[in-house]
């Protein structure tokens, strides 16, 4: 690992503030890929400029640009036009560009275009002379996510350091599979990516990037995959008859995708080897009630159990819904317990000896269930809800425990059952396809920023009623050059439009247990309304919650805008989502249509798919949540298919890498699989 302040221009300062991203190392700083691009588009005509979009725009300055000054702000505006039409160009706080702009000249200016008094203005634009702009038109600018005190150039600057030295990166894949899937080499892929020279550039470069990313991924589970399905499995179970009781007393019957999913469990419970299996279900497709009937088979069978959520807020929930099954049903050969990191010292110290003796039999908590301090009796079934906040080597932590156990794994990400395939190769898969009946559907609206006045009021109306509310922005504050709503701001908004509101903010750059807080006063109806980035996608129940309001919505995946309509409708009040698109974009807004027609988790998978090709630029990934750092599974599918099939294809030829050309990737596997802390988590 090479040290960030051996590059020019950065010392300590400077090296902190990287540390702030997760940036150690100027192999990290390589990895760090722009989260967007900013590109020069060809200029219009200024009766082609749409209000509320960025634009260029080639125009003939009219007159000497005048300059006034309102309390303590310079304002600097003049008119410009061209033959189909005039626009007012403003500047604040910047007097001195009146001596550069020369009455009778042509600029292209490019700059944010708004509406004012029916008249269209641009606001504060860069201009440049024609030609120099011509020079700049495809190019595409990196912008990475910042923090205070950091900027994008001086980011590319860093990153343009490291790529200066040759051997900064390393080929890995034989030069027969790059021409064969005609793929670009290691080193111009992350050239690429950080500084394309247009378009195809940066397609080729995130396509080769995307490429690395699932193959070893995929190489990665199926070797793990290899690894345990040989097993017998040390914890042999019998079918039984509390079960199957259970299913008839519950108030509510399961569906038919319920109990087929059921069913599988069941059978693999009580087979040969150790299960491992996900459960694929659209949120409120009601995967809980499986967990329990799974965890009710281990008890009745003397053996343990544990279930893992990703938050304590969750966890909190999955163990209070058990209790009071347990309690409701006379289930007593279930015992449960909750284990968090927050649990207090005495309470800890009784719980572990509990499990230890196997007096608690059922274990509900957070990765708090991994920790080294916890030993199980006879831990024979680990459930992970939510699992993509796990890592496959968590979930080896805790085979590491003993004999490896029954995996149950309950994911609400929709994604294409023919990727499913791919992409959970060490998993069996049963899906839940289908919701109980009888809850209200979730009303929709999609709708652009004139809507806002409508929104607040609506806001206003809902907690009225009691009721509580999220309002999601994709980016946590304000970036240069990218135009999307951020909870930073908006939180202030919302501080300002309700004062007498007690209103929270989270998002993914915040400690955990100060995340943990704020969801927790959420949760308990003490916040009503909160300003979050996704991190508050998957998990909590908040039944009170029923009005969803996303910002920016043209800056997410469907399938993502579809789990985050989920945390609503989840009680017995009317819900309803506004997804609110930043631009008055008819291609982003027909795409955002789709939600309003189709409430299928699937279904919006294949049809996110078909619609957003593998070069659009528009999406923004969200770090932090993140598996892969660029790839996407409902973007990329065609990629995937494809480095599943490599995969395939390397393992069949090839099974140890031990084939020359193969010997630097079998490496790179293999180190992924000794580290303990990789991103390439499951
Ligand atoms: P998810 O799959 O998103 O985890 P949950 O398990 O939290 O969904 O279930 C959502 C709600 O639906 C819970 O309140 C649960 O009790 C209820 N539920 C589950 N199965 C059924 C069913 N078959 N009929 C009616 N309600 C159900
Ligand atoms: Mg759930």
């Amino acid at each position: 690992m090479k040290k960030l302040t051996e590059l020019k221009g950065i010392g300590p300062k400077t090296e902190s503030l990287f540390a702030k991203l997760g940036i150690t190392s100027q192999e990290d700083l390589l990895r760090y890929y722009p989260v967007h691009y900013d590109a020069f588009e060809e200029p219009v005509k200024i009766a082609e400029l749409i209000p509320g979009a960025k634009m260029a725009v080639a125009a003939h300055v009219e007159s000497r640009p005048v300059l006034r000054t309102v309390r303590n702000l310079t304002i600097l505006s003049c008119e410009a036009t061209d033959e189909t039409g005039k626009i007012r160009i403003t500047w604040f706080n910047a007097p001195f560009l009146a001596k550069q702009l020369i009455p009778g000249e042509i600029y292209v200016f490019r700059g944010n275009v708004s509406e004012r008094k029916g008249r269209v203005v641009l606001d504060h634009p860069e201009f440049t002379s024609p030609a120099a702009y011509a020079e700049k038109v495809s190019t595409l600018v990196p912008v990475y996510g910042l923090t205070k005190g950091l900027n994008s150039r001086a980011v590319g600057r860093a990153v343009g350091q490291v790529l200066e030295n040759p051997a900064c990166s390393e080929e890995f894949l034989p030069e027969s599979l790059l021409r064969l899937h005609g793929l670009i080499g290691e080193e111009e892929a992350l050239r690429g990516i950080h500084f394309p020279e247009n378009a195809d550039a940066l397609e080729a470069a995130r396509r080769r990037l995307v490429f690395d990313e699932f193959l070893l991924f995929v190489l990665l589970i199926r070797l793990l995959r290899r690894e345990t399905e040989e097993e017998k499995t040390a914890f042999p179970m019998e079918k039984t008859w509390a079960a199957e009781e259970l299913l008839h007393r519950l108030p509510f019957r399961l569906t038919k995708a319920q109990l087929r999913v059921w069913k599988e469990i069941e059978a693999d419970l009580a087979g040969a080897h150790p299960m491992a299996r996900l459960v694929q279900g659209d949120v409120g497709s009601g995967k809980t009630v499986i967990a329990f009937l799974s965890m009710l088979m281990a008890a009745e069978n003397g053996w343990q159990s544990a279930l893992m959520a990703p938050t304590e807020v969750l966890a909190k929930q999955h163990y209070e819904k058990l209790c009071a099954l347990v309690k409701e049903q006379h289930l007593e050969q279930v015992r449960p317990v909750l284990l968090l990191g927050s649990t207090k010292a005495a309470d800890r110290r009784r719980i572990l000896a509990e499990i230890a003796d196997g007096s608690a039999n059922a274990v509900i908590g957070t990765h708090a269930l991994f920790q080294e301090s916890v030993a199980y009796r006879d831990l024979a079934l680990v459930i992970t809800d939510e699992q993509h906040r796990f890592g496959v080597h968590q979930r080896e932590a805790l085979a590491r425990k003993g004999s490896p156990p029954h995996c149950l794994v309950m994911s609400a990400t929709p994604i294409p059952r023919t990727l499913g395939v791919i992409y959970y190769g060490d998993l069996d898969i049963s899906v839940i396809d289908e919701l109980p009946a009888k809850r209200l559907p979730i009303r929709n609206c999609v709708v652009d920023e004139s809507f806002l006045p409508q929104a607040l009021r609506f806001v206003r109306k809902q907690l009225g009623e009691g009721r509580q509310v999220y309002l999601i922005c994709p980016m946590i504050e304000e970036s240069e050059g990218l135009d999307a709503a951020n909870v930073t701001d908006e939180y202030k908004r919302i501080r300002k439009e309700f004062p007498e509101v007690p209103c929270a903010m989270l998002h993914g750059r915040m400690k955990a247990e100060a995340k943990e807080r704020v969801m927790a006063d959420f949760s308990a109806g003490k916040t009503k309304i909160l300003v979050s980035t996704t991190v508050v996608e998957v998990g909590v129940d908040v039944p009170n919650a029923t009005l969803m309001w996303i910002r920016s919505a043209e800056r997410f995946g469907l399938a993502a805008l579809h789990q985050l309509r989920g945390r609503v409708g989840r009680g017995e009040h009317q819900s309803y989502c506004i997804f609110m698109a930043g631009q008055k974009n008819p291609a982003a807004l027909k795409r955002l249509e789709i939600l309003n027609h189709s409430s299928d988790g699937f279904e919006i998978a294949e049809k996110d798919l078909s619609l957003r090709g593998p070069g659009d630029l528009t999406g923004i990934r969200q770090s932090g949540d993140a598996r892969f750092r660029l790839a996407d599974v409902t973007k990329d599918g065609e990629i995937l298919r494809l480095a599943g099939e490599t995969a395939a294809a390397v393992l069949h030829d090839d099974p140890c890498f031990a084939d020359p050309q193969y010997v630097l990737l079998g490496r790179k596997v293999r180190t992924l699989l000794e580290d303990k802390d990789t991103s390439l988590a499951l």
